[in-house]
């Protein structure tokens, strides 16, 4: 008996085939499950150098060992395939039921490989795989589509779909099941790119017996008792991420105006108390007391009339202070606007802003953006601007490529202005404000994500956030975390009150495996992890000189920005030294054999070489 199912379902798009496979038990031990498993699958599986919009690149949808029990926030599942935005290894993670019904199937992994011919959607029941003709959803929204979906196949039907941004290729296009996203790292691009509009299952829901089931069931009230009375917690439901707002602008780190400012007037306008307010009902993923979400009214555009699930911090930031406005229903009504086309908030909001930027200081003018006036918080110009990028049309066919491509291809003074790492858009923490965090971004083996090592104590001041020097020991232990997190999966907006040696209690005794025995155990696989991601990233041609910052950063002190004013990273080359030495990895950037002996990883060693 354990919680994890053992086995995989492959399906073919090239030639509408499907087959189930099992997973080694050794794979968990090593890698847990979810992030860790579908890493170690992509790195056996992919060659390097193929075209991540080409049919050889994989997309793997997987869920944790975890989900599916009656332990609260640890049923979200994940989506990795090398992406078509940054080159690397990519994971989002999302949240929904859908994970859950991946365990129902009976699968902790979906590997879907190659590319149909025309648009498809996918099918799993109990009697099978099913292959189908989307010809009939082409261009709709992903959430009108979960609603078909559910109508042709009943109404337990649990989906992944994509939206017109994906089918066009938009390079970041997100993955929408439920009223949650797996947003970053162009997810829905390689979906469009397979002709996949949508995968869906419908299967009696089934229970997962943990090794060890009565001291499990102890654990779930152990956890629920925590949860109960935890201020985090009720932190978390009554405002959810929205709360932050405010923190972060007195921090000075909030990014203004594609990342000139740290601080923006009148932020009371857009802070967690204001969209409490907006609040109409609670929202969240399946088996989760935390429900940190909240559905809100969207007044214009394709959703107006209806609610959404948000919007959540980021999409305050990218559709807010990053473009110069507070306007809690703009931001509203922009964030409903990206889910109807199936666009990640955070790029579509960077490449608006860097779009801006170039227009403010004369590098482009109206003639290159269809007639628009791009002056900060023109916001008839971004609404216009969301629906080019996700037709792929006019200047949208450029800023739908990201924006380190569109400052390639613009050339001159572009790329200064272009916030992103390895090719992914900067989310909102400027890291001038807070170092460690910065360090955490430039070496992010995903690009610049916010959620790939997340320095809690240099964010709540217990560590100073301005030094630059031993931040990357830390740096190291908060990204092996994120990856065990990401593996188990615990949500870290639902993880309050837990432990890593919870953790080693909740495996265990799911389980049985002896590898999760101990935290020490836990943390090498975390480091694993990371470890693989980066040979991955390696073997593709990434080095030292990709784990950077934008230019801005390291060039131009934080202007407008309370007590942050005047910071910027100053030897990101030391941090990196430090970073690296913790890791066990060469000043290159790359993991010394001894450590992948260490690790495990021996066979990468024969394929960096
Ligand atoms: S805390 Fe929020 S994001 Fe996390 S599982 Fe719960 S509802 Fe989902």
């Amino acid at each position: 008996m354990t919680t994890f199912a053992g086995k995989l379902l492959r399906i073919d798009l090239s030639s509408s085939t499907s087959k189930v496979e099992k997973i080694p038990e050794q794979y968990f031990g090593d890698f847990i499950s979810a992030r860790g498993l579908a890493a170690k699958y992509l790195f056996d599986e992919l060659k390097p150098d193929i075209d991540p919009l080409g049919p050889k690149n994989k997309l793997i949808l997987s869920v944790g060992v975890l989900a599916g029990t009656g332990l609260q926030g640890f049923s979200k599942w994940t989506v990795t395939t090398k992406s078509p935005l940054t080159g690397t290894i990519f994971r989002s993670v999302v949240g929904g039921n859908f994970g859950a019904w991946m365990k129902h199937a009976g699968y902790d992994l979906i590997i879907i490989q190659g590319s149909a011919k025309n648009l498809v959607t996918v099918h799993v029941d109990k009697s099978g795989v099913h292959f189908s003709s989307a010809k009939e959803f082409s261009g709709i929204d992903p959430r009108r589509l979960q609603k078909l979906l559910k109508e042709k196949y009943g109404r337990h039907t649990e989906s992944a779909c994509i939206g017109a941004a994906g089918e066009n290729l938009v390079r970041y296009a997100s993955i929408t099941s439920g009223e949650r996203t797996a947003s970053r790292g162009g997810v829905g691009t390689v979906m469009g790119a397979k002709n996949l509009k949508a995968i869906s299952i419908n299967v009696p829901v089934k229970k997962h017996i943990p090794f060890d089931n009565p001291r499990f069931q102890e654990l779930v009230k152990q956890q629920i008792s925590i949860l109960k009375d935890h201020p985090r917690k009720k932190n978390m439901t009554t405002m959810g991420t929205p709360y932050i707002t405010t923190v972060l602008d007195k921090m000075g780190i909030i990014p203004v105006k594609n990342f000139q400012e740290g601080s923006i007037p009148g932020i009371d306008k857009i802070s967690g108390k204001k969209f409490y307010d907006l609040k109409m009902a609670k929202a969240g993923c399946y088996m989760c007391m935390t429900r940190c979400g909240g559905m809100r009214n969207v007044i214009e555009g394709p959703f107006g009339g209806t609610q959404i699930d948000g919007p959540e911090y980021e999409s305050i930031y990218a559709f807010g202070p990053l473009l110069g406005i507070t306007d809690s229903a703009f931001i509203t009504d922009a964030n409903a606007f990206c889910d109807f086309y199936g666009l990640d908030v955070i790029s579509t909001g960077v490449s608006i802003a860097f779009a801006c930027e170039l227009f403010e200081k004369g590098i482009i003018s109206a003639s290159d953006t269809n007639g628009l006036d791009l002056t900060w918080g023109n916001k008839n110009a971004i609404f216009s601007l969301i629906e080019l990028i996700a037709k792929m049309e006019g200047i949208g066919a450029l800023l739908g490529q990201g924006v380190k491509r569109a400052a390639e291809k613009l050339g001159g003074a572009a790329g200064s202005y272009a916030m992103e790492i390895k090719g992914l858009e900067l989310a909102g923490y400027d890291p001038r404000g807070v170092k460690g965090y910065g360090l955490s971004m430039a070496t992010s083996n995903i690009g610049g994500s916010h959620m790939y090592g997340r320095p809690r104590e240099e964010l709540s001041g217990i560590v100073d956030p301005f030094t630059e020097t031993d931040k990357g020991l830390s740096i190291a232990q908060v990204q092996k975390e994120q990856a065990i997190d990401d593996s188990l999966i615990a949500c870290t907006f639902g993880n309050s009150g837990l432990s890593y040696e919870m953790y080693v209690e909740y495996l265990t005794a799911a389980t049985g495996i002896k590898a999760f025995e101990s935290t020490d155990n836990l943390f090498k696989i975390g480091e694993r992890i990371v470890c693989i991601e980066r040979c991955f990233n390696v073997r593709e041609g990434f080095r030292r000189k990709d784990d950077s910052l934008p230019k801005r950063m390291t060039t131009e002190p934080l202007r407008k920005a309370g007590p942050s004013t005047g910071q910027m990273i100053r030897n990101l080359d030391k941090l990196l030294d430090e970073y690296y030495e913790a890791l066990g990895y060469g000043k290159n950037g790359v993991p010394k054999p001894g450590k992948l002996k260490e690790l495990g990883l021996d066979g990468a060693i024969k394929n960096l070489s």
